[in-house]
């Protein structure tokens, strides 16, 4: 039964943007690898949401800041459904402060896992997707907007559009397609945590859509770009944020 499915790994699919990006391309008949660095019961239960609704699922952890776990990941996934067809790079984090504050912690993490993690998927990928395949890379509106605060998450996320157009070109030949999603603010942990309720109210009113984005606006746009309705869009850089910028 498996053989006939497309196989897609999404990274940190276990919460917010990437637990809506799997749910929506299991419903799109993907079998569907949902992948989390720690939190394995949220994990589990988005791929229970995918098993109760018909679909394929099966959860692994990896921090894609590790290379060798990037590689047993995409290993289980060919042993699971037998190849895959689809990479998102969801998993990401962000630690806001100005340049001069910064600390060596979070350089560091912000680096490894937003931009090393990314690099360590796509040569995964580039050695082992399916022809016809789709990478979607996760970027911001901030690479735009460049916003203060936001120095090192944006620079990490600049990188990943530098490579998704890199990525696209290196695919030649294999009909496989590679662009970047860049959300708006969009109500997710990520993007919650430290915040204050008049800081998010003014930032849900800088779309004239005047609300947040939610993890479903953005599943769309990513299942749109992994569907047989995008094939020619390549090495582009979507922003998915409302008419921010
Ligand atoms: P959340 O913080 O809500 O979720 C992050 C997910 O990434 C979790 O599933 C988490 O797993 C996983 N994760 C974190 N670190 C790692 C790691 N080292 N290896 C594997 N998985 C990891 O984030 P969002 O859903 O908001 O963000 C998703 C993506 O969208 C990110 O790349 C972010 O930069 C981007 N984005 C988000 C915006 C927003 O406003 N929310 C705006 C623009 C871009 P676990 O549960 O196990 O911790």
């Amino acid at each position: 039964m498996s053989e006939f499915k497309k196989t897609a790994i999404v990274t940190g699919a276990s919460r917010g943007i990437g637990a809506g990006i799997a749910r929506q391309l299991a419903q799109d008949g993907f079998a569907v690898v949902v992948n989390y660095a720690g939190n394995a019961e949220a994990a589990q239960s988005v791929a229970q949401a995918i098993e109760s609704s018909g679909g394929q699922a099966m959860i692994h952890q990896a921090d894609v800041a590790d290379s060798a776990a990037v590689t047993s990941m995409f290993d289980a996934a060919e042993t699971a459904f037998g190849g895959v067809d689809v990479l998102i790079n969801n998993a990401g984090i962000m630690a806001l402060a100005p340049l001069s504050e910064v600390d060596n912690r979070h350089i560091n993490q912000q680096i490894d896992i937003n931009l090393k993690g990314t690099i360590h998927t796509l040569r995964e990928a580039s050695n082992r997707l399916r022809q016809g395949g789709r990478i979607v890379n996760l970027s911001t509106s901030v690479v735009g907007l460049k916003l203060e605060n936001y120095g090192v998450y944006a620079a990490t996320k600049a990188a990943v559009e530098t490579l998704t157009a890199i990525m696209a070109k290196e695919m030649r030949g294999r009909d496989i397609t590679v662009n970047a999603v860049a959300p708006g603010p969009t109500a997710t942990d990520l993007f919650m945590e430290g915040k204050s309720a008049e800081l998010i109210e003014r930032m849900a009113h800088m779309s004239p859509l005047e609300r947040l984005g939610t993890p479903q606006d953005i599943a769309s746009v990513v299942a749109f770009l992994c569907g047989p309705d995008s094939g020619w869009i390549n090495g582009q850089v979507l922003r998915a944020n409302g008419g921010i910028i």
